[in-house]
């Protein structure tokens, strides 16, 4: 059995990659989120459909990052060995010309996708020093290779994740260490909900014209990722829906 710790599992991709990985019967899951309650419901489900998947849940703001460490070093002794860290925890906020955005926006968006990341690494990096294969995963996006109208702060958080994916694959290369990076295009999740601040018609809106991508393509492709044999390393995964330009 390997064991996945997923951040923002409470929802969208983190919740999908939780559910893929528990069919497959090889992962235990440490799934954590701030919204503790909604962790719970999504381990009362995994056990319903999958008894036999060990899944244990936590409170976790990835931006603290003394809750990171704090946390990361008291867990449960039984979970206290990761084999593989899916850094998922992001969001987006706002979606406006740099001289109207918010600074409260980039300040979330900034401390959560890429302080929040590096904090995570940090303190999770120890807990897979017994790893035989430990492998992370993190959640690039299209918004880290491109940059689209308005979309200033996310792609450059984005850009953030991609260019320290790279730098973890170079630093962690002596721990062993595997890194890629997955980079969808849209995904239907809750992340356009919280783009536009609960605002549904705007977050619908988004998609028109195009099928987006489920969470659950995002975990099935997470899932192919992780199930490479030692030797191969998929770097980076860049996956739009078709019909995305
Ligand atoms: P969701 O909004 O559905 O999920 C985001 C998750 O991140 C939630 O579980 C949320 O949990 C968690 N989260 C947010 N802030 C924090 C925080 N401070 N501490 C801990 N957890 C946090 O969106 P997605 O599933 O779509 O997004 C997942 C990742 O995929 C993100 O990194 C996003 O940037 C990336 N991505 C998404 C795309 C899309 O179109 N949806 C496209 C490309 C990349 P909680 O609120 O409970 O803390």
């Amino acid at each position: 059995m390997r064991t996945v710790l997923i951040t923002g599992a409470s929802s969208g991709i983190g919740e999908a990659c939780a559910k893929v990985l528990a069919s497959e019967s090889r992962y235990r899951l440490l799934l954590c989120a701030r919204r503790l309650q909604r962790l719970h419901e999504i381990q009362s489900e995994i056990q319903e459909l999958f008894p036999s998947c060990d899944v244990f849940c936590f409170e976790l703001d990835v931006r603290d990052r003394e809750q990171v460490e704090n946390t990361f070093a008291n867990l449960p002794v039984e979970w206290r060995d990761v084999d593989i860290l899916i850094n998922n925890a992001g969001l987006s906020q706002g979606l406006d010309p740099i001289h109207e955005g918010s600074t409260g926006d980039w300040d979330r968006m900034i401390d959560t996708n890429v302080k929040g990341l590096l904090y995570v690494t940090k303190y999770a990096v120890p807990l897979m020093e017994n790893s035989p294969a430990p492998h992370i995963v993190n959640l690039g996006s299209i918004a880290g290779k491109e940059v689209y109208p308005n979309g200033n702060v996310y792609c450059a958080t984005k850009h953030a994740v991609d260019a320290l994916t790279q730098a973890m694959r170079i630093d962690l290369l002596t721990k062993g260490i595997k890194v890629t990076s997955v980079d969808p295009g849209m995904v239907e999740t809750e992340f356009s909900e919280v783009r536009f601040k609960g605002d549904k018609e705007r977050a619908k809106a988004v998609y028109k014209g195009i099928t987006p991508l489920s969470g659950q393509d995002i975990a099935e492709i997470i899932s192919f990722v992780l199930s490479r044999p030692a030797h191969v390393n998929i770097n980076d995964l860049l996956v739009m829906p078709t019909a995305q330009a």
